[in-house]
């Protein structure tokens, strides 16, 4: 077995592990990247973020094209071709993972294709396309995450998790999604799209746990009209699979009955990290008891000061922006640099139909936290702009701290959400006030507006409802 040596290891090469390693590389350090699969990129660029993006794109064509008729232009019955659709989705990763491959080459990052374990608290060995032992002065964790299978599936081609849901095996027929999170209702938008009676069930009181209510209602009222049903506080208690379909028992009836009967299944129940055959106890790196590893906040380094952990495998939010922002951050610690990390405003973003986006405090949280705030919520129906797209169920919500005026929190639903969240979450990564977003001239007619009029609602100054 070769022996390697190097300064800094980054273990995966998802966002937060390839962000790392580049960063580091360019700070001059020579880095090892270790990653078990030919491609980088991690989940994110190969079964997660692009292409579900690149799906939830298809998906949005077939709805715009289906309201067409609203503004007077008739397209005749949409029609799809899946091959087609997985083409897109496949070229468009590929461009991306081959673009990392040109950017890992020209910082001469050291690949090393194969699953790392350590050995002790300075060696890790490497097994797969290469075999190899590695000797490092700091390593960067970056392994992330895997979807949670239920237990009591049984083992069918027709139940998956998100990673084969986006090769789209069933597009005809009824759909179950079980869990009503961000993942199960992007999957829920596509399928449906593409012509599947979806239903959702979720455990808890409402979907996308973690948002305010009133910002969720809009996409679940158009999801719904469009035809998927959600069923909160409702549990799956058995499935079975037959020839034909799969059978399923809720614990409760849904649509008059407790059993349905569906062509495929896809479990969007949460993730868990990639910690189990690591050979953290090897090393003495400590992990909390669900398995996320341990980091302390402002350097995100573990029990080990030489060895950090970033991304998936510390705990939420699993969110890809975020393992980069850790990874770029920890690979300038490493290199000396004195930092520290401290973000306010981590967005997260539903990227369905209507996006579904949200920054800082929820309502929920404040008045769990007891905080007064102040709230300032601007309806679509009023702007201009969502009135050209006829897509006016939008709102745009902003929450200030009622003593001081500072913004706390922010939410969108509508279209775009997702790109007008970036302005509130710089807002409130600045420590701006409300007064600051009012004042800040918003071009006319934009959905961007809405930011300005929501700040303005806040502030009762507003004049356009
Ligand atoms: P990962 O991306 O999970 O990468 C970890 C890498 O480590 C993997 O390549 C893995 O093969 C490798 N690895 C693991 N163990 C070893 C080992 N022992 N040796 C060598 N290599 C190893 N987030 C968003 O922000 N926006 C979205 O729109 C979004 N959409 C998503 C859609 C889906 C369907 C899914 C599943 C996730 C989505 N996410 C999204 C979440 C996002 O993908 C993750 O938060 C992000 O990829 C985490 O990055 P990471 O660097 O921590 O780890």
């Amino acid at each position: 077995m070769d022996t390697l040596t190097a300064q800094l290891v980054v273990i995966g090469s998802g966002p937060g592990g390839y962000a790392a390693a580049f960063r580091a590389a360019d700070l001059g350090m020579s880095v090892v990247l270790i990653e078990r699969y030919d491609t980088l990129g991690g989940v994110c660029l190969n079964v997660g973020c692009i292409p579900s993006k690149a799906l939830l794109h298809v998906a949005e064509v077939i709805n715009d094209a289906d309201d067409a008729s609203d503004f007077g232009v008739r397209l005749g019955k949409t029609k799809v071709d899946i091959p087609q659709v997985l083409a897109h989705k496949s070229a468009t990763v590929k461009k991306l993972t081959a673009g990392l491959d040109g950017l890992a080459k020209r910082r001469k990052v050291q690949r090393l294709q194969g699953e790392a374990r350590f050995v002790d608290a300075h060696t890790l060995t490497v097994c797969g396309e290469t075999t190899a032992e590695v000797r490092f002065e700091q390593c960067i964790v970056a392994c992330g995450s895997r979807s949670v299978k239920l237990g009591f599936l049984p083992d069918d081609p027709r139940i998956v998790t998100s990673t084969g849901a986006l090769d789209l095996p069933v597009t005809q027929g009824k759909m179950l999604v079980i869990g009503g999170g961000v993942i199960g209702c992007e999957m829920a938008t596509v399928y449906q799209a593409l012509g599947m009676q979806v239903d959702v069930v979720e455990m808890s009181d409402q979907i996308m746990p973690g948002a305010d209510t009133d910002i969720i209602k809009p996409c679940q009222d158009l999801m719904q009209k469009r035809g998927v049903s959600f069923h909160t506080n409702t549990t799956v208690c058995s499935v079975t699979a037959h020839k034909k379909h799969l059978a399923v028992g809720f614990d409760k009836a849904i649509a008059g009955s407790q059993e349905h009967t569906y062509d495929l299944i896809l479990q969007a129940v949460g993730r868990v990290p990639n910690t189990q055959d690591l050979g953290l106890d090897l090393a003495g790196i400590a992990c909390c008891d669900r398995g996320f590893i341990q980091v302390n906040s402002g350097t995100l380094a573990t029990n080990k000061d030489h060895i950090f952990a970033i991304g998936d495998i510390i705990g939420h939010p699993m969110l890809a922006h975020k393992a980069t922002a850790q990874g770029r951050l920890v690979a300038e610690l490493c290199s000396g640099k004195k930092v520290r990390y401290d973000v306010q405003a981590i967005p997260s973003v539903a990227y369905t139909d209507p996006e579904v986006a949200w920054v800082g405090m929820t309502e929920q949280m404040c008045q769990q936290q007891q905080i007064a705030y102040k709230k300032g919520v601007f309806p679509w129906a009023a702007n201009a702009r969502a009135l050209c797209y006829k897509r006016s169920e939008g709102l745009t919500k902003l929450l200030s701290c009622k003593e001081s005026g500072r913004i706390l929190g922010a939410a969108v639903v509508g279209r775009n959400a997702g790109d007008l969240i970036a302005e509130l979450g710089f807002a409130l990564e600045m420590g701006a006030h409300v007064e600051d977003v009012a004042l800040t001239v918003h071009a006319h007619p934009t959905l961007a507006e809405t930011v300005g009029l929501a700040a303005e609602v806040c502030e009762g100054t507003v004049t356009d409802l």
